[in-house]
């Protein structure tokens, strides 16, 4: 037997995909290796755009969300050793926020809960997809589930893994740039209130942003040499605490108390081909970014929102045809591209140590302010990827 669509890994862009094709009547089935409720209680930040906000209220999942979510009304651009600075406000371009911070967990929850209801939804955990094949006529996906290998045949797999474990796929070929930098995660506590502002700031070792996300607190995303950032996790709290505040400034304060630290490894890819009928590819799986510009969680969800409208006009004969795959490539394929080059842009203007660049930025990061086009079209991309 053949189902529809099949949709390999359930966090954040699969759960989101299989909601938007349930609110249209369509059937399908979401394979996801963890247990029930083992994301739940994973604390790492994501920033939403106003765009993302936008698609979850129209799933009906962000009215359950608001409680956990932190508005960011503002951002505050900034370098080390330099006067330029740049401001972006929400008042500024009619918006009731540039941005919100949600944790991974709650998230998870609240997509999972919205799914739990959807009778058309078949959203197996532990189910973990060892291998995909594809043919012209369908795919099949074999899995382990309670210790039992099974297959599954559909018109269509949508592969939403997060990219990190299937990626031996016939037909998928993937670019990737090695930063050679690590990023620190963790969540701060300071002297004064976040006011819903969020930090970039730019410092020779490497970009850092700081996060309202909470009352009081701020999550931060700490990037540099991965030597560096392995040094930073063995100070003491009060050490790492004293050397970050020595970075990021006295915006707000002292900094108090800091959480478990924890760093992976910064890395760019991207699928440069994906000649693969009855296969398509979408969120982290298909484009892994630089967190310093918080858009790759973003840019994910945009993926399946695209996807979702391709599958719905699609009939039974064009699911998961050549031709449908390629023109949903297509619709993703500038908003990718920006994505990346915007992000690659940042890490490489402002990660700089050369002479003369960092008097170059802060003339920049001055005139940037400056410029209102400018920032009107930065705060378009960074909220709806147009
Ligand atoms: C360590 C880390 C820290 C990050 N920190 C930040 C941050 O601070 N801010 C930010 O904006 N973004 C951050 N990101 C990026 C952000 O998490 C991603 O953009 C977002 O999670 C992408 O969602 P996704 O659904 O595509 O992938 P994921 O969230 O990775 O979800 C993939 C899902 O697929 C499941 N899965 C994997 N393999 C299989 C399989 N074979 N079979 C079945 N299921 C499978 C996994 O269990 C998981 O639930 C971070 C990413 C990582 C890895």
């Amino acid at each position: 037997m053949s189902e529809p669509v099949i949709i390999v890994g359930g966090g954040p862009v699969g759960a989101t995909l299989a909601l938007l094709l349930a609110k249209q009547g369509i059937a399908t089935t979401v394979l996801e290796a963890r247990k029930q409720g083992a994301a739940y209680s994973e604390s790492r930040a994501l920033a939403l755009s106003y765009g993302s906000k936008r698609i979850l209220e129209k799933l009906g999942v962000w009215a359950g969300l608001v409680q956990y979510a932190t508005a960011i009304n503002t951002i505050h651009v900034s370098q080390k050793g330099s006067l330029g600075r740049s401001l972006l406000r929400a008042n500024d371009y009619k918006q009731e926020a540039l941005g919100y911070v949600l944790s991974y967990g709650a998230l998870s929850a609240a997509l999972d809960d919205a799914l739990a209801k959807e009778s058309v939804v078949n959203f197996i955990f532990e189910a973990s997809a060892e291998a995909i094949e594809h043919t012209s006529t369908h795919s099949s996906v074999t899995y382990l589930h309670n210790n039992k290998s099974d297959i599954l045949n559909c018109q269509l797999v949508v592969l939403a893994d997060g990219g990190r474990s299937l990626d031996e796929i016939a037909g998928l070929t993937k670019q990737t740039k090695e930063y050679g930098h690590d990023a620190l995660i963790s969540s701060v506590s300071a002297e004064l209130p976040h006011n819903n502002v969020a930090y970039e700031r730019f410092t020779a070792n490497g970009p850092m942003a700081l996060l309202p996300n909470g009352e009081r607190n701020f999550s931060l995303v700490w990037t540099g040499k991965k030597e560096y950032v392995a040094s930073l996790l063995t100070l003491n709290d009060a050490e790492f605490l004293a050397q970050f505040h020595a970075e990021f400034g006295d915006r707000v304060g002292r900094f108090l108390s800091v959480e478990k630290r924890m760093a992976f490894p910064l890395k760019l890819s991207q699928l440069k081909t994906a000649d693969t009928p009855h296969l398509a590819v979408i969120g982290n799986a298909a484009q892994t970014m630089h967190p310093v510009a918080g858009q790759g969680f973003n840019v994910g969800l945009r993926d399946a929102e695209s996807l979702a409208k391709f599958i719905a006009s699609a009939t039974p004969d064009t699911l998961g045809s050549n031709q449908m795959l390629a023109d949903y490539r297509t619709s993703r394929q500038s908003d990718t591209k920006n994505g990346l080059l915007f992000t690659d842009f940042l890490v490489n203007i402002f990660s700089n140590d050369i002479v003369g660049v960092s008097g170059l930025r802060s003339v920049g990061l001055g005139l940037f302010d400056l410029i209102k086009p400018v920032k009107q079209h930065l705060i378009r991309k960074m909220s709806f990827g147009k």
